[in-house]
């Protein structure tokens, strides 16, 4: 089954966001398989903002990103990339969907409270990113079978 990488930006930290944002993806049915606080440095971002590094704006994410800490989590479902992307919403907070996290709860296209992995491939780069062996869980979770269906999933 799939696992993509979800950060909570510090911006949703500061506003106390972060159980609200969490219980979105549990209630979707998104299994947590990491979860951690960890304070982010200048090499973690301009790694992880690689695509973004030469933009004019990339000072500013930097700063926005490593102002607090955030919280780095790895959730695991079918499709689970896709559907947690859905779920996070477009860029711009103010052009995000209604439903979406940041059609909910931003306004900004910079401070919009969390980070998804876009594709299954970024998905396992990021998680070897932000998580180290062992941190990573891979556990028995009675639930799926209310989850998903024989056909969808093998229990
Ligand atoms: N970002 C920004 N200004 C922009 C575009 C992006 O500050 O014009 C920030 C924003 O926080 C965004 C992050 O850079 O979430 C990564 O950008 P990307 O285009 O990968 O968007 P995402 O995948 O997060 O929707
Ligand atoms: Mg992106």
């Amino acid at each position: 089954m799939e696992q993509t990488l979800v950060l909570i930006k510090p911006s949703a930290v500061v506003r106390g966001l972060i159980g609200q944002i969490i219980t979105r993806f549990q209630n979707k049915g998104l299994i947590i398989t990491g979860l951690k606080m960890m304070q982010l440095d200048e090499k973690i971002c301009r790694e992880h903002y690689a695509h973004l590094v030469d933009r004019p704006f990339f000072p500013f994410l930097l700063n926005s990103m490593t102002r607090t800490p955030i919280i780095a989590m790895v959730l695991k479902g079918l499709d689970a990339v896709h559907v947690v992307r859905e779920m996070t919403g477009a860029t711009k907070g103010r052009a995000a969907n209604p439903g979406t996290l940041r059609g909910d709860y931003c306004m900004s296209g910079q401070e919009n409270i969390v980070h998804a992995s876009d594709t299954p491939e970024n998905a396992l780069i990021e998680i070897d990113r932000f998580f180290s062996q062992g941190e990573v869980f891979d556990y028995t979770c009675d639930m799926f079978k209310y989850l998903y269906s024989p056909d969808e999933v093998e229990f």
